[in-house]
């Protein structure tokens, strides 16, 4: 009698066995439906073999294995036990996280019409530049794996190339997987490729579809009946029959890393899969992550640049530094940037202040005595929300009613402290009482519909002055905006995070990329008491290799990425005693004495030390080669599984952390 070999969705790195009446090596890839516990649940089968590791007597029987899906194909494992192996992640949960949730339930699949995909008209393609077309032929579609870094500022033309590289896939029959970040994943460039390609059929891939239209979509993209794959970072593990070039737009960007169970970075993982079916892949930014740049003046990436603004009307914006150290501000605003945007309002011209820090005032605080107001389940304060009148928590979402006075002294007088958005809106509709202001920010806009009807609005130029966070940053074109005003950005100048200048500058060329889009020429202001910093003179040449080139020799002299490979253990627990003694345990274990390479260092009480009633701690493991962290970390994981643990202890282990 055949035994099935089952990855489970389990916290286990092992498969489970059943016995089955009838298969065979074609079931292999299909789900199945077994029992467990009391109850039951679906796997998938990974092998079909007659000698089982267990004695066939003691093997519960298999219920059905299911066959409304061909089998997922060998590619499709392979991804999954590199990421299993890679990040220490069970393969069952690795596979099971990347099919969507309707695969996984014990109801029966509900079939249901897919719905026609709507016929636009298709938009005619510009001819390229010539640094447009050296970058198109240097990928060579068809001519197995081969990466490349495309390197070009905003409205560089880098979706042009995307689509053009598309149409030579599809003219080969072959599929396109087009990775975008969490936010981007704009109606603009959805709605660009869809029209670009009126005849074929374009999938999107993201959290916010609805279950349905998801498992809709990921069967189109796996029957091979989609062309191109639109998706976030979790639609790098769709299965794609005939996958023939992967592209991914904004590289850098944090989103790509998932940072709860398996914490995995799509983009690499990207790279990867490239490599393993051999298909080219393109990475794009203006401001590419550290990693990725470095990849790139090395051999294993081509980089390709696009210099100019594909459309030579529009400019470069001119970046200019307030330095506001001997100037007076109101509630934080320069006279200067004041003025610039009174002209912009006087010619009927938008404008954009930027500062990602969404609320009112990030705390709320007592003169009299010092309180402040604090979450009492994390390290955090509470941010004040004038809008709906509330206290809020923006790591665990605890909400309080604000206060009349101040709860240990009774005084009356509380004031808030800092800015943010909402604080920013309000003194800028004082200050122009006839301009209309929209505030864009994840209170003001918390779904995909409202983000559309957002961008509507703006695009219908129904907003003179926008306020808003990282939000506003990302790939959208607002042909009308000439003005970006950049406030609170010397917070992240000497934070203690050492990627923090790597993000800031990515944030701030981002953003400066809104202005001046069309044929009105841009102007960004970046109010700054630090106008000296190296950070901002690459940011107002605009010169993103010269910053990289000398972050770069920053890191590799203090060691950090990508001159050495990390991975993070992290405890929490509701004591941080008991956290910090099981990563001392940790320490302790005989792998860490056998891997001389492999450096561990002292566990420490995270950054932000208690989450939601948890207090946690963290231990850095550092190697200086990537084999060497990885000949340590399966036999370092596997003796950490065995350590006893206190009830309510949860640990992880994340390989390439980008948040220490
Ligand atoms: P990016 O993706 O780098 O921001 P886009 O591809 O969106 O740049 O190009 C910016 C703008 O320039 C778009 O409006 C696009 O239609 C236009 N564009 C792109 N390539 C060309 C070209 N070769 N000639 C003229 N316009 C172009
Ligand atoms: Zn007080
Ligand atoms: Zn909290």
């Amino acid at each position: 009698m055949p035994v099935l070999r089952v990855a489970l969705d389990l916290p286990l790195h092992r498969l489970f066995e059943y016995r089955v009446e009838q298969a065979s090596a074609a079931d292999v890839g299909r789900r199945v439906r077994v029992p467990f516990g009391r109850g039951e649940k679906i796997g998938i089968v990974v092998g079909v073999v007659e000698q089982g590791e267990w004695p066939l007597e003691q093997l519960k029987a298999a219920t059905a294995i299911l066959d409304d899906l061909p089998p997922l194909p060998a590619d499709f494992f392979a991804l999954c036990e590199f990421a299993s192996n890679y990040y220490q992640a069970p393969f069952g949960e690795v596979l099971m996280q990347a099919l969507p949730v309707g695969l996984k339930r014990l109801a029966a699949p509900q079939r249901r019409a897919g719905r026609a995909v709507k016929a636009v008209a298709p938009l005619p393609a510009p001819a390229l530049t010539v640094e447009q077309a050296v970058a198109i032929d240097a990928v060579a579609i068809n001519g197995g794996f081969s990466a490349h870094l495309l390197f070009g500022v905003t409205g560089s033309g880098k979706t042009e190339v995307y689509l053009r590289l598309i149409e030579r896939t599809l003219a080969l029959g072959d599929q396109v997987l087009l990775l975008v970040p969490e936010i981007n994943l704009t109606p603009q460039l959805e709605a660009r490729v869809r029209s670009r390609f009126p005849e074929h059929n374009v999938v999107a891939l993201h959290s916010e579809l609805a279950e349905a239209a998801r498992e809709r979509n990921w069967r189109a993209a796996f029957s091979g009946a989609a062309a191109i794959v639109l998706g976030t970072r979790l639609a790098v593990f769709t299965p794609l029959p005939r996958l023939g070039l992967i592209l991914i737009d904004e590289e850098h960007d944090p989103s790509f890393k998932q940072q709860d169970g398996m914490r995995y970075s799509a983009r690499d993982l990207a790279v990867v899969r490239a490599r393993q079916q051999a298909v080219p892949i393109l990475l794009g930014s203006a401001t590419p992550s550290l990693e990725t740049w470095a990849n790139a003046q090395g051999s294993r990436y081509t980089l390709l640049t696009l210099r100019e603004r594909a459309n030579p009307q529009a400019r470069l914006p001119a970046v200019r530094l307030v330095d506001t150290r001997r100037m007076a501000l109101r509630e934080g605003v320069s006279e200067a940037l004041v003025s610039a945007i009174r002209q912009r309002l006087e010619r009927g011209e938008q404008s954009l202040v930027f500062l990602n820090r969404r609320g009112y005032a990030p705390v709320l605080a007592c003169p009299a005595c010092g309180w402040v107001s604090r979450c009492h389940r994390c390290a955090a304060n509470l941010v004040l929300h004038l809008a709906d009148r509330r206290l809020r928590c923006h790591h665990c979402g605890l909400e309080e009613r604000i206060p009349r006075a101040c709860p240990t002294c009774g005084n009356q007088d509380i004031h808030p402290f800092g800015r943010g958005t909402q604080r920013v809106e309000e003194w800028l509709q004082g200050e122009f009482p006839e301009a209309r202001i929209l505030r864009v920010d994840r209170d003001s806009v918390k779904s995909r519909k409202q983000w559309e009807a957002m961008l509507d609005r703006i695009h219908g130029g129904e907003a003179d002055i926008l306020v808003g966070t990282q939000m506003l940053a990302k790939g959208h074109d607002f042909p009308k905006l000439t003005l970006v005003g950049v406030l609170g950005a010397d917070s992240a100048l000497y934070a203690a995070d050492w990627r923090a200048p790597e993000r800031l500058f990515a944030q701030l060329m981002q953003v400066a990329g809104r202005a001046g889009r069309a044929e009105l020429e841009g102007e960004v202001l970046i109010q700054t008491q630090y106008p000296e910093h190296p950070l901002f003179a690459a940011l107002v040449a605009q010169d993103y290799p010269g910053f990289a080139a000398s972050q770069l020799k920053e890191r590799e002299q203090a060691g950090f990425p990508p001159y050495a490979f990390q991975a993070v253990l992290r405890a929490e627990a509701p004591a941080m005693a008991d956290a910090m003694a099981f990563l001392a345990q940790a320490v302790a274990l005989p792998p860490v004495a056998e891997h001389e390479q492999v450096m561990l260092y002292d566990p420490v009480p995270m950054r932000m030390a208690r989450l939601a009633n948890l207090e946690r701690a963290q231990l850095l493991v550092e190697a200086g080669s990537r084999p060497a962290l990885q000949a340590f970390l399966p036999r370092w994981r596997a003796a950490i599984e065995q350590l006893k643990q206190p009830a309510r202890l949860r640990w992880h282990l994340e390989v390439d952390p980008l948040e220490l």
